[in-house]
């Protein structure tokens, strides 16, 4: 049987998230895929927690994925916290929808009662083990030998409900067929049902199971794509008989499954685990295990922008067909293609996401990191004007790899060394450039606007007024003014940090001990 979507109707994409923890970065390429397809067919992007599996229900989850999706800059547009018509969005809201399409399956018989206990499914297990299936599962081989209502007479059947036996409902999974459909990414996708074993579909407590649950809830928002990760294609046999034994086939939605995202190495899925071991975020934001209270740092902590992380992460997997790197939102929007994904896993590589970051930073309009540079200056306690920090970031940014990089790029603007590598400055010291720094002060006051040009002219021929070489003066002035070896050119250093500064930070050097 095969699957064919009809493609006439408003694009709606939905992220259907189980709230169990941080949110990899894995999930956050699958939110960013739909949000650009969204926005590039003039379509919706739907936010619904899966929430049914209340064993796994993390508190403060949900609100996480929320801040994540906001930080990124990808927010929905229906949502459990926004609404819209095809509310609720939450599926544990959502639960006395699911059993009316269960009961309509096995009224139909392609799905059946399940009576069997934990016990019995065990000795199940146990008895149909043989070496070629170590696990056997419930299905077209096991399901006639359990207790269930195709094994059970009608009537006996019938009395077991009456009484409220506790019971599940599974899918009829048939024997052997062929289901295949055509993914956007993969192209065309074949499964014969013959391995497939009959899901639960509805748990004891009335509860659906996943499966369920996404297909009856694509359909009521309809969902015209499904982009979700490769983990979940062996699950979209059961989903595609699912929409039509429910005499849905007309409305199936397009699937694509998202590649993995690999380790560094390339063997295997990437896991926080690895970030752990290798010392970088694998989450968006920081997470904080309610159980353990353990803290896992995101991206965000350690001082990516939004942009720049959207951009690594729609490269990992697409490229627009040429060797352009760096797309703006808008661009992403308009060239991001699904079928341009590739098949294959993506490696993650580090050095590579500091890259964009450094990009985005060094590119970007000082304006857009003002807010970021101002919240760093708070926690450190130093005020300072707008128009200056603008100046600093102008000078400084293309320095910065991470936004904690402002800082350690700046400093020295806002407060007055308290080491100086002196060690450095006596490699080469002699009385002649003593002399030189005494009289520094007098020629720097002489200027008549304290830019760059002007004190590298003033310096230089005060050098030669000296016959020394300027070349030899800069490390010393420089270590005067920032305390060691770094910043930006050492005049631009100066022009910012003012006249009056520039020159008191030369008279506290003057009362060194080898300048007497
Ligand atoms: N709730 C599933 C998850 O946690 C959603 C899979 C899907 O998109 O169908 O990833």
């Amino acid at each position: 049987m095969y699957f064919c979507p009809l493609m006439d109707k408003k694009v709606r994409v939905r992220f259907a998230p189980s709230p169990t923890g941080g949110l990899h970065l894995g999930g956050v390429r699958t939110v960013l895929y739909n949000y650009l397809f969204a926005r590039q067919h003039r379509g919706d992007f739907v936010l619904r927690i899966e929430d049914t599996d209340q064993t796994r229900y993390v508190p403060g989850a949900e609100e996480y994925i929320v801040d994540c999706l906001q930080w990124c800059g990808l927010e929905p547009d229906e949502s459990p916290q926004k609404g819209g018509k095809y509310g609720p969005y939450r599926q544990s809201e959502r639960k006395e929808m699911y059993k009316q399409y269960a009961e309509y399956l096995v009224k139909k018989g392609f799905a059946y009662y399940a009576f069997d206990t934990p016990e019995e499914l065990d000795s199940m297990r146990k008895e149909f083990k043989t070496p070629e299936d170590p696990s056997p599962q419930y299905g077209h081989h096991t399901r006639i030998k359990m207790r269930n209502s195709l094994t059970i007479p009608e009537k006996e059947v019938k009395e077991l409900m009456e009484k409220g036996t506790t019971h599940v409902i599974r899918f009829l999974m048939p024997e052997n067929d062929e289901v295949s459909f055509t993914d956007m990414i993969r192209g065309e996708v074949k499964f014969n049902t013959h391995t497939l074993d009959d899901k639960v579909l509805l748990k004891a407590d009335g509860m659906p199971t996943y499966h369920l649950a996404v297909v009856v809830d694509d359909h009521l928002m309809q969902i015209t794509h499904i982009f979700r990760g490769e983990e979940w294609l062996p699950s979209t046999p059961l989903h595609l008989l699912l929409w039509e034994r429910l005499g849905w086939k007309d409305e199936i939605p397009q699937y694509a499954h998202l590649p993995l995202i690999l380790k560094p190495d390339g063997k295997g899925k990437l896991s926080k685990r690895d970030g752990d071991r290798l010392g970088f975020p694998v989450y968006a934001m920081q997470w904080t295990d309610p159980k353990t209270g353990e803290v896992t740092k995101g991206f965000r902590e350690i001082g990516f922008l939004p942009e720049a992380f959207n951009n690594m992460l729609a490269l990992l997997g697409w490229n627009d067909g040429t060797e352009k790197e760096i797309f703006s939102p808008e661009e992403l929007v308009e060239k991001f293609s699904m079928e341009r994904v590739h098949k294959g896993g993506a490696k993650f590589n580090f050095e590579k996401a500091k890259w964009f970051n450094h990009e985005y930073i060094k590119r970007g309009d000082s304006r857009m990191l003002l807010p970021y540079f101002k919240k760093i200056l708070q926690e450190k306690n130093v005020q300072e004007n707008d128009d200056r920090l603008l100046s600093i970031m102008d000078l400084i940014k293309e320095r910065c790899t991470l936004l904690p990089d402002l800082w350690e790029n700046s400093f020295f603007f806002f407060q007055r060394p308290t080491e100086y590598d002196k060690e450095s400055i006596l490699k080469k010291w002699d009385a002649d450039k003593k002399q030189f720094f005494k009289e520094l002060p007098a020629a720097f006051s002489a200027v008549e606007s304290f830019t760059p040009g002007s004190l590298e002219d003033a310096f230089k021929s005060l050098a030669e007024r000296k016959n020394l070489k300027a070349g030899g003066l800069m490390l010393p002035l420089r270590i005067i003014l920032v305390g060691g070896k770094f910043g930006p050119p050492v005049f631009h250093i100066a022009e910012l940090l003012g006249k009056q500064e520039t020159l008191e930070r030369i008279k506290i050097a003057l009362r060194w001990e080898f300048m007497n």
